[in-house]
């Protein structure tokens, strides 16, 4: 008898926390759907998407137009060879001294770096700039009418008579 009763006690306890589990993932699907579906994650991924193929023209635009625009400028000046070796001795190049197994301090590359981060930099504020620029001119109108409250016409945003129906409009 004993052993009966405890076989049901136990049941019982499986069943309750098979109970809690199944309301614990629902819980967690309700939350994630309501995460996944709500507007600023969606906004969030279509930014990274957008941002990504941005990436691609900006990095196009410096590497295919600024940047032979500017060798020309400066002469041909590559920065991304300028190294210095850290044993003393002189190498041809950055990648002969780092056969010979030197430690190299490649400043040119890292001025290359920066100088293409300050260019990506300046074409995305020229970009914005124009942009918004663009944006404003396409701001609606002031509001220079209303409308009257008992003929509903139109009529001019200063007027204390309406033009249409003659009522005194109180401002
Ligand atoms: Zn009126």
């Amino acid at each position: 008898m004993g052993k009966k009763i405890d076989l049901e006690k136990e049941q019982e306890k499986l069943k309750k926390l098979k109970e809690k589990a199944e309301k614990k993932s629902k819980s967690f699907l309700t939350e994630f759907k309501q995460f996944a579906t709500k507007g600023n994650v969606i906004d969030m991924a279509i930014g990274v998407i957008i941002g990504t193929a941005f990436t691609k023209i900006v990095n196009s635009l410096v590497n295919d137009v600024i940047t032979p625009s500017l060798s020309v400028l400066t002469g041909k000046i590559d920065f991304s060879s300028l190294f210095v070796s850290l044993d003393g001795l002189t190498y041809e190049s950055v990648e002969a001294a780092k056969e010979a197994g030197a430690t190299v301090i490649n400043y040119g590359q890292f001025l290359t770096n920066i100088v293409d981060f300050l260019m990506v930099a300046l074409c995305l504020f020229i970009f914005f700039k124009v942009f918004f620029k663009a944006r404003r001119k396409e701001a609606p109108k002031p509001v220079t009418t209303k409308k009257c409250p008992y003929c509903l016409s139109e009529i001019p945003l200063e007027a204390t008579r309406c033009a249409h129906c003659t009522s005194e409009l109180k401002e």
